[in-house]
């Protein structure tokens, strides 16, 4: 029987990281900690699989019974939620639908379980009434039990992934994406998700294609379809015709031949034309990428996200554990510097084990230094394991998200804690380490000039400062176009960090994504900012971009661009001034 070629269609996101792959879907969901298949089933497997659900409710319930039985009986508040659950384990919406939902589409139950859950959860958030609202939440938790038990043993994982795919997922954690194997999984697509999200700087610093914020990815994309991921330009293509296929096929080709040339020249110093020399530091969030930061021909690192290793563990790593790590990073560098950042956790990256409280706009909550100022106990740990680090290597104490004068001076008595516990302790250490925190949100800018005085480094966070300046969540694809490096109101509080710094006369540097797209750097160099942090993977390019530049004559060109009023107009601007040196883009053929 001869199967219809399906048709090519082409869906528009968000770039998450370039380069191009093409090969073959493979679907899964991270739904709480499972991440979920989706999967045709026929014929007989139909009523196997209804089956396989109704056990799994079975067991569920089952086990809730036992839960209230065992309940001490004065909770009865607690006691009122659970009976609430037990009878939506049977309820018509989500139980009677997942199965109907199994035999009409015939697809798997979890994946069936998973849409009417999300269609039930929907309906009620948009009713206008708390009552009904709160059971949207019972709803996720009862499916959340019922899933768990369907997937027991089969509950996959990233990092078993053992075939050469195109990963397509509703959305990924940081965590998740930092678990691909690189020589199995060529890139990954997702519903979710936006611009300068965590997730997406995993994947540059993986160097695998990604686009995110499709939407309709995993429902559009069927397991083994032919995917292309343009990363760069932010587009997928669901089974191309040949024309497609082949074009891409030379535009992969001709991707790799440029990143090859780049990365031949990457053990050059970063000096421009004029003979300033630049410092090129790279990020990290785990200690074995040191080896890609040197490769790539960093100078030091520029801001290690500390995030990453309290994300994998099950609770909070101990003072000695941390110690290994920052240890083993200093010495790995040194004499290069290492700035290490503190705990910043409960933005995009969160772990219920760590705070298990939702929070209706996580990005404006208990993020970071705010975490860490309530939890004194994690982060005196910390700081006092970055201070014992510091004694076998040249290391920097970098503080995220600070908003006023007064966290800084909780922070400096959380750092003077540390030290008195350490002497007692006669533990060895070195307290004379540079002080920094990084410039991200907009009052830290226009406090510039008072914090200055009280730190040794600004570290300018773009991600952020994009973020709260512009109003823009980072990890929303529907205002992903309003997320702009280059937007006036932008520049212009990084030209004001910068005047502080350069008042107070202290280091800045920039850590954000903006420092590792090669647009931006002449706008960069025009300010004078000679430390760039980036992903290691961005670094042969932009250092290439920085040897082509004049950096004198940059300084005149941000004068004049700062007249501009519009991000198109400064985009032009660039593009007009820069075009025979900015590199190649594979969209433009
Ligand atoms: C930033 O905000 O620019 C930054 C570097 O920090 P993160 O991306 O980890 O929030
Ligand atoms: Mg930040």
């Amino acid at each position: 029987m001869n199967r219809v070629k399906p048709r090519e269609i082409i869906l528009k996101g968000i770039s998450g990281s370039p380069g191009i792959c093409i090969g073959k879907a493979y679907i899964v969901d991270r739904e709480g900690v499972n991440i979920i298949e989706r999967y045709q089933v026929s014929g007989a497997m139909v009523s196997q699989e209804t089956d396989r659900f109704k056990n799994a409710v079975a067991k569920a319930k089952k086990e809730h019974a036992r839960i209230i039985k065992a309940l001490d009986k004065d909770v009865s508040e607690t006691l009122n939620i659970l009976e609430t659950h037990m009878a939506l384990f049977k309820d018509k919406m989500l139980y009677g639908k997942t199965i109907e939902t199994i035999q009409k589409e015939q697809i798997n139950a979890e994946w069936a379980l998973r849409k009417v859950s999300r269609q039930v959860k929907l309906m009620f958030q948009q009713v206008d009434d708390q009552y009904l609202k709160a059971r949207a939440n019972d709803i996720v938790q009862v499916s959340d039990k019922i899933m768990s038990y369907l997937l027991g043993a089969r509950d996959i994982k990233i990092a078993d992934i053992n075939k050469r795919v195109i990963i397509v997922a509703h959305d990924l954690s940081p965590a998740d994406a930092s678990q691909i194997q690189l020589e199995r999984i060529k890139g990954f697509v997702t519903d979710r998700g936006g611009k300068d999200s965590h997730t997406g700087i995993v994947a540059k610093s993986l160097k695998i294609p990604s686009v995110f914020g499709l939407a309709r990815a995993t429902t559009s994309i069927n397991n083994d379809d032919i995917l292309i991921v343009d990363g760069s330009s932010g587009i997928i293509i669901i089974n191309p015709d040949e024309d497609t296929l082949f074009k891409y096929e030379e535009r992969l080709a001709r991707f790799e031949a440029y990143r090859a040339d780049i990365e031949r020249e990457s053990h050059l110093p970063a000096v421009t034309r004029d003979g300033v020399v630049l410092d090129l530091m790279a990020n990290i969030e785990l200690v074995e990428e040191v080896v890609s930061a040197k490769d790539n021909g960093a100078s030091g690192i520029g801001l290690f996200r500390t995030e990453f290793l309290y994300l994998d563990l099950e609770r909070f790593p101990t003072e000695e554990e941390l110690l290994v790590k920052y240890r083993e990073l200093a010495e790995l560098m040194t004499p290069q510097p290492v700035t290490i950042r503190t705990l910043d956790i409960n933005g995009d990256k969160f772990n219920p084990y760590i705070d298990p409280v939702e929070e209706v706009n996580p990005s404006l909550g208990l993020r970071a230094v705010r975490f860490c100022l309530e939890n004194k106990d994690i982060f005196i740990t910390q700081i006092k394991a970055i201070l014992r680090a510091a004694a076998f290597g040249n290391i920097k104490l970098l503080i995220p998200m600070i908003s006023c004068m007064e966290e800084l001076q909780q922070v400096k008595a959380v750092i003077n804690q540390a030290v008195s516990d350490l002497e007692h302790e006669n533990k060895i250490f070195n307290k004379d380490i540079d002080l920094g925190i990084m410039i991200e949100v907009p009052s830290a800018v226009l406090m510039a000039d008072e914090l200055a005085k009280e730190v040794d480094f600004f570290s300018i966070g773009t991600n952020d400062l994009i973020q709260y300046s512009l109003a823009i969540d980072r990890r929303n694809r529907r205002v992903a176009h309003l997320y702009q490096a280059l937007n006036p109101s932008v520049l212009k509080m990084i030209k004001l960090t910068f005047a502080a710094a350069r008042k107070n006369n202290i280091d800045v540097v920039m850590c954000g994504e903006m420092a590792g797209d090669p647009i931006n750097i002449p706008v960069l160099l025009g300010f004078g900012i000679k430390n760039l942090s980036m992903n290691s993977a961005s670094i042969p390019v932009i250092k290439k971009m920085i040897r082509s530049i004049d950096f004198k004559k940059a300084g005149k060109f941000s004068e004049k661009l700062l007249e501009f009023t519009t991000v198109q107009e400064i985009t032009r601007f660039i593009y007009e001034e820069y075009k025979d040196i900015l590199p190649y883009r594979e969209t433009e053929d």
